[in-house]
């Protein structure tokens, strides 16, 4: 059994003093306040509970500042996508494997311990059915593996270039399913997961652009795992959301899916008052993507008022433009800040924005992924401390200053008990990170 002993952690929603956790077999055991240290113990000054990352496509890493550069006209999320469908398209089983396995070594460096992975790049260049049609869900989870972080699998559906069912594009031939092909693919994401310890399975429909009434009806019944799906990212989508039922994506959502806590809607940035309300009210979990949607230019989500109605949220770090717990969390707040001309807009009153913006995405994420979370006795031993060598800090203020003030890194991580961070650095890193930078430089040459 290994025991960390933390002069401060995050323990609930309060920053306690002296807590010595025990470990034993992937899970915590006892967690005690108020404690005297051991001979033997591990010893951190500040430890949070690992986080759930509820929205990623791990490819998308790839291409991480490759589409920072105008364009003739108006550069917008379609034309992002155009590079980032070139990226897509070009890309090998083994260079999918290597580019998952340098995200998710990125997300436990940066205190995620659990990914939600949407994917949707399932088939050969040529937009072929592989001889193993599931072969990179199983990348995907091998990569998971060689890193050690959880992985919810998220096998997408999508079957349609727009509302209405229109046919697919010819950039989006390697996302094609029909929904017995798509079954299927669920029977042996059934069986990765049952292989990969700290794994689980849902499903995905893409988007209502990308699937008909009719699919998704049928799609609901084949898991009983999480359900996520993009819902309102762009003004484009709910224009012609509207043009084709008359109503707005998230209305028209809710008004035709047994929408429950078992959903995660991702980027539901567009929005009206009412169905702010009616989100909240389902119990489904809001998946934000902040340094995405900043990057992508997508909007700002109304936060304050979903919470301020009981609405949950998780964060996700989606494109994986850049991998880091604390930008999601700082820019979640700061797109809050800059449209409510506000400060301290998420917390409630008396409270630490920082705690309440990290507890929050900490039950919500779990909630979205179907796992469990927090440093409680018997949750998974998910685990990360600060590296507090270069700052002064008050254990009061020390999450705020970890999230919006500078110099205050990661130092070590454990996901279900194993320490796979020390010092900063993955154990796997040096090997990952030199395939990885193979492969994009092939890639990049290639294109
Ligand atoms: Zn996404």
């Amino acid at each position: 059994m290994d025991v960390i002993f933390a002069d401060y952690a995050l323990v609930g929603d309060e920053i306690r003093a002296n807590v010595r956790i025990s470990i034993a077999e992937g899970r915590l055991g006892s967690v005690e306040v108020g404690a005297q240290p051991q001979a033997g113990d591990e010893r951190h000054a500040f430890v949070l509970p690992g986080m759930p990352n509820l929205h990623s496509h791990t490819f998308q890493r790839a291409i991480a500042g490759l589409a920072e550069t105008r364009g003739p006209g108006a550069d917008s999320f379609w034309s992002w996508r155009t590079v980032m469908y070139q990226f897509g398209l070009s890309m090998n089983p083994d260079q999918l494997e290597a580019i998952a396995a340098q995200a998710f070594m990125e997300m436990v460096e940066q205190g995620f311990s659990r990914v939600g992975e949407f994917h949707y790049l399932h088939h050969d260049r040529d937009g072929s059915l592989y001889a193993n049609p599931a072969e990179h869900l199983d990348r995907v989870a091998a990569a998971a593996g060689a890193t050690g972080i959880g992985l919810t699998m998220l096998p997408v559906f999508y079957a349609h270039s727009g509302f209405g069912g229109l046919a697919p594009a010819d950039g989006q031939r390697r996302f094609i399913h029909d929904l017995d092909q798509f079954a299927r693919l669920m029977e042996r994401g059934t069986e990765i997961t049952r292989e990969l310890p700290g794994s689980n399975l849902g499903l995905a429909p893409h988007s209502l652009r990308a699937v008909t009434p009719e699919e998704l009806s049928a799609l609901t019944t084949m898991t009983t795992g999480p359900i996520h799906i993009h819902v309102a990212e762009q003004v484009k989508e709910v224009e012609d959301c509207i043009a084709w039922s008359g109503v707005r994506p998230v209305e028209w959502l809710l008004d035709h899916a047994l929408v429950n806590g078992r959903w995660c809607l991702v980027h539901a940035t567009h929005v009206t008052e009412n169905e702010v309300t009616a989100m909240a009210n389902s119990g489904a979990i809001a998946g934000l993507c902040p340094v995405t949607e900043a990057n992508l230019g997508d909007g700002i989500f109304p936060a304050s008022s979903f919470i301020a109605q009981g609405g949950r949220y998780g964060v996700g770090s989606d494109s994986n433009v850049s991998i880091s717990l604390r930008e999601e969390l700082q820019i979640l707040e700061y797109s809050q800040r800059l449209a409510e001309r506000s400060r301290n807009v998420i917390a409630a009153p008396g409270q630490s924005t920082g705690v309440s913006l990290f507890t929050k995405a900490l039950v919500g994420g779990a909630q979205a992924l179907q796992s469990e979370s927090g440093i409680v006795s018997g949750a998974p031993a998910d685990l990360f401390s600060l590296d507090l060598s270069n700052v002064p800090w008050s254990a009061k203020h020390m999450i705020d200053q970890w999230i919006f003030g500078a110099g205050i890194g990661i130092d070590c991580a454990w996901v279900r008990g194993r320490k796979l961070v020390s010092g900063g650095r993955h154990v796997g890193r040096d090997e990952i990170s030199a395939r990885f930078r193979t492969v994009v430089s092939d890639l990049m040459a290639a294109g």
